[in-house]
Order: C-alpha cells, then sequence, then structure tokens
C-alpha cells in the first residue's frame, strides 16, 4: 500500500508537482549518494568499502562463515551460495544516488503534508537480520516543497545501511529538515524486527514504532495532535 495524502486541503493550484518544472528549482543531491558508486554491469559486490574485509574477497569470508556453521560447501545446493549472500547483501545495502528536486514553495502552502504507509525494509546492525514496516512523513512546508515521491526515495536510501529503527527514524528528519527547512516535520516508523521475531522472545507480529518530531509539529498542539492522529490511526 503506498497512500499520498495532502492534508485538509488540497494543494495550490499550480503548486509545482511534477518533473517538468525541475528546470526552475534548485537541484540538491544527497549527500549520501556520492557514496554509491555505479554498479558494474555483471558483477556486482559491496560498495561501501567499510564492509569489505581486507585483502580478502567477501565471498571467501562468506564461505568462512558457512563453513563455521558446520556448513558443508560441497553440497551441489551450497556451492553458490557464498556468492549469492554477498549478492543479497550487495542489493540490500547498495544506496542508489538519486536527485531530490526542490521547489520554492511560491503558493505560499502551509498546511500539513504528508505522505503515508511507505514501505521500506532495512537490515540490523546488530543482528543483520532484515526489519521492515512502513514509514510516514509529514512537514509544515516553509521555503521549499519536493515531489512526494522522493520523500520515499528519501527512505530507502536510508534504510539501504546497517541500521537501527531509532536512527533511520532520525536520518529521514534529518534530511527533511536539511533540504527543505520546513517549519515542522515528523517521521513515524513502524516495523517488525525479525531478530526480535525469530530468536529469544519470538514476538511474531509485534511493531516497534519510533518517532521524530521537530519544530512546530512537535511544539504547536494542534499541528502535532493532527500529525499523530494521521499517522496512528487504525488500519496501518
Ligand atoms: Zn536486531
Amino acid at each position: 500500500m503506498h497512500e499520498t495524502w495532502l492534508g485538509p486541503l488540497r494543494p495550490p493550484r499550480g503548486a509545482p508537482r511534477d518533473a517538468s518544472l525541475a528546470a526552475e528549482a534548485r537541484v540538491t543531491e544527497h549527500p549520501l549518494s556520492a557514496r554509491a558508486a555505479p554498479r558494474p554491469a555483471g558483477r556486482r559486490r559491496l560498495q561501501r568499502p567499510e564492509l569489505n574485509y581486507v585483502g580478502r574477497r567477501p565471498e571467501r569470508a562468506a564461505a568462512d562463515l558457512l563453513s563455521a556453521l558446520g556448513a558443508n560447501l560441497d553440497h551441489e545446493q551450497l556451492r553458490e551460495t557464498p556468492r549469492r549472500m554477498i549478492d543479497a547483501y550487495a542489493e540490500l545495502l547498495t544506496q542508489q544516488p538519486f536527485r531530490a528536486t526542490t521547489f520554492p514553495n511560491d503558493d505560499g502552502y502551509d498546511e500539513l503534508v504528508l505522505v503515508r504507509a511507505i514501505p521500506f525494509h532495512s537490515l540490523c546492525m546488530h543482528h543483520m537480520l532484515p526489519f521492515h514496516g512502513t514509514a510516514h512523513i509529514g512537514y509544515l512546508p516553509g521555503e521549499r516543497i519536493v515531489g512526494l515521491s522522493k520523500l520515499a526515495r528519501v527512505v530507502e536510501q536510508f534504510a539501504r545501511d546497517l541500521q537501527l529503527q531509532e536512527r533511520l527514524t532520525t536520518q529521514i528528519a534529518g534530511w527533511v529538515q536539511e533540504h527543505l527547512k520546513p517549519k515542522g516535520v515528523g517521521v513515524v516508523l513502524e516495523a517488525e524486527h525479525l531478530c526480535m521475531s525469530l530468536q529469544g522472545v519470538q514476538k511474531f507480529g509485534a511493531t516497534t514504532v519510533t518517532s521524530a518530531l521537530h519544530g512546530l509539529i512537535r511544539d504547536d498542539p494542534r499541528t502535532r495532535q493532527e500529525f499523530l492522529a494521521l499517522t496512528t490511526r487504525s488500519g496501518t
């Protein structure tokens, strides 16, 4: 499910909503995008040096881990597993560059803009197991607005990392604050962590909710109430 809400009011006519208006907008690049080098055709490797093992190929490290777990790597079904593991982690951890074009808020739209239920998945940095759920991002426009689909790309960008849900929430809110200079920003993430569902206490279906509220979405009771009512309604 991917819903987009625009708060209680429709956006003002003429509010820039598509790429055709990008020429008159200031182009901002996501600060992390430079870290994600293009993936060479036909060959996938972890793109991030800090995740590579010094002097050893990643497949060799994956094979060592499987051996340590008692796997017989001569088994036909396991022979290609180290490569598949690295391919999978490469995909989960490689950030895709994108242009986050922002636009001047010429029409002075000043009601809450909210994108609800953006699906995401990430890898828990404590257990290397996935956590997945939905993100809700709202902001009270100030000087600039952004194409709504770009907020989903921001979530995707930060989620492709070894993450903590709290950190992911803070990073998304920080990006909106930095790039849009809004009067307020609110981010709520709801996620199920497989490290919690599959091991230890095994609480299947339990979700963890984190939030980051800044500016008027934190300080103005009416705006805060509106934001929280829209992000915590039943059925999400
Ligand atoms: Zn975990």
